[in-house]
C-alpha cells in the first residue's frame, strides 16, 4: 500500500513527497529539491529503506539535492525525460544564483518515456510525459491509490472525464472512397475573350474604312478634261440626240463661244449634229436618214483643232 509524506523544502516551500511501499518499507523522496537534512530525519523516522530517487523534472528547487540524496543512501536516480538535461546540466549556477547549499552535481541513471513504469517495494507508478512546464517533465501515478506525482504540471481534475460522441449504432466502418470529380477545364471565358477581340478588330476595321471612304469623298476629284469627256460621250452615243447633247456640253465646256468653234470647223458639220439631235428629240418624223458613226468620227474632228489650239 502506498504511503505518501508531504514535505515542503527550500525556500520555495515545494512539496516534496517522501513516498514509501508499507509491505517492503522502501520509498524515497520525490523531488528532492533541497534540504536535505530534514528529508533524511524524515525518511529516517518513518523507518524507509531508500532504494531509488524520482524526479518528475530538472528545476532546482525539485532536482538540487538528486545528486547528494543518491550519493547518501547509495542508489540511482531515475527520471525525468531526457529533455530536461540541459536543466539538470544548469543545477550548480542556478543553485548559485539562488543561494542554494552546494550539492553533488548528477546526471539521472535513468531517463525516462511517457508509458513506462518504476517500481517502488511492490508499488508500480505508470510514467505520463507531460511536456510544457519543462520540455522534459514526467508525471508518476499510481492507479490503484488514485494518487499521482504530478512536479509542476497542473491538473485542473485528477480524473478527466472523456465523453465518447459515437452513438451505440455508429457505423465505423470507413466511408468507401470516391474517385474525386473531374471539373472540366474551364474554356468558355477564353471563348468570349476571342468573340470579343473579333468584334473589337471589326469595330476597329470598319472605323478604319469609314474614315478611308470619308476622306476619298471630301477629296477633290480629278478633273477630267474637256477634250476627254467629249472623247467619251461621243462614243457612247447611240443616238442622235446624244451625239448633239455631247457636242453641246462640250461646246459649254470650253472656254471658247460656239462662234470661235464654227470659225475653226465646218459649219456644215456641227449644223448637221444638232440639226439631227433636234429632230429626233422634237420632230414627229425623226431624224433624216444618216450615218450616225461617220457624224461621230467627224464630230471628233471638232476636238482635233481645239487640241492643236491649246498645244499651239
Ligand atoms: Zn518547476
Amino acid at each position: 500500500m502506498l504511503k505518501v509524506m508531504i514535505a515542503p523544502v527550500t525556500r520555495f516551500q515545494q512539496n516534496c513527497s517522501i513516498v514509501w511501499c508499507d509491505e517492503t518499507m522502501e520509498g524515497t523522496a520525490v523531488d528532492p529539491g533541497g534540504d536535505f537534512d530534514m528529508l533524511k530525519e524524515a525518511i529516517a523516522q518513518q523507518g524507509i529503506k531508500v532504494t531509488k530517487v524520482l524526479l518528475t523534472h530538472g528545476h532546482v528547487d525539485h532536482a538540487s539535492a538528486a545528486g547528494t540524496m543518491a550519493d547518501h543512501y547509495r542508489v540511482k536516480i531515475e527520471g525525468p525525460h531526457r529533455d530536461d538535461l540541459f536543466l539538470i546540466e544548469g543545477l550548480p549556477g542556478s543553485g548559485r544564483k539562488y543561494n542554494f547549499p552546494a550539492y553533488k552535481p548528477f546526471v539521472p541513471d535513468r531517463w525516462l518515456e511517457g508509458g513506462e513504469q518504476v517500481t517502488l517495494g511492490n508499488l508500480t507508478f505508470d510514467v505520463v510525459h507531460c511536456p510544457g512546464h519543462t520540455p522534459g517533465h514526467v508525471v508518476f501515478v499510481h492507479k490503484p491509490s488514485k494518487v499521482a506525482f504530478v512536479g509542476d504540471v497542473l491538473f485542473r481534475n485528477m480524473v478527466v472525464p472523456v465523453h465518447s460522441v459515437l452513438k451505440p449504432r455508429d457505423n465505423l466502418s470507413p466511408a468507401p472512397l470516391k474517385p474525386p470529380r473531374s471539373e472540366p477545364y474551364p474554356w468558355m471565358p477564353f471563348v468570349w475573350i476571342g468573340v470579343a477581340a473579333l468584334l473589337a478588330i471589326g469595330a476597329w476595321t470598319a472605323v478604319v474604312l469609314l474614315a478611308r471612304r470619308a476622306a476619298a469623298a471630301s477629296a477633290p476629284k480629278p478633273a477630267i478634261p474637256p477634250d476627254e469627256r467629249f472623247r467619251k460621250a461621243v462614243a457612247a452615243a447611240r443616238s442622235w440626240a446624244q451625239l448633239a447633247d455631247a457636242v453641246r456640253e462640250y461646246i459649254g465646256a470650253t472656254t471658247k463661244t460656239t462662234t470661235e468653234v464654227l470659225a475653226q470647223t465646218s459649219s456644215s458639220l456641227l449644223d448637221e449634229v444638232l440639226h439631227q439631235g433636234d429632230l429626233e428629240k422634237f420632230s414627229p418624223w425623226g431624224p433624216r436618214p444618216g450615218d450616225l458613226r461617220a457624224l461621230k468620227m467627224r464630230a471628233l474632228e471638232l476636238i482635233v483643232e481645239s487640241s492643236e489650239e491649246v498645244a499651239a
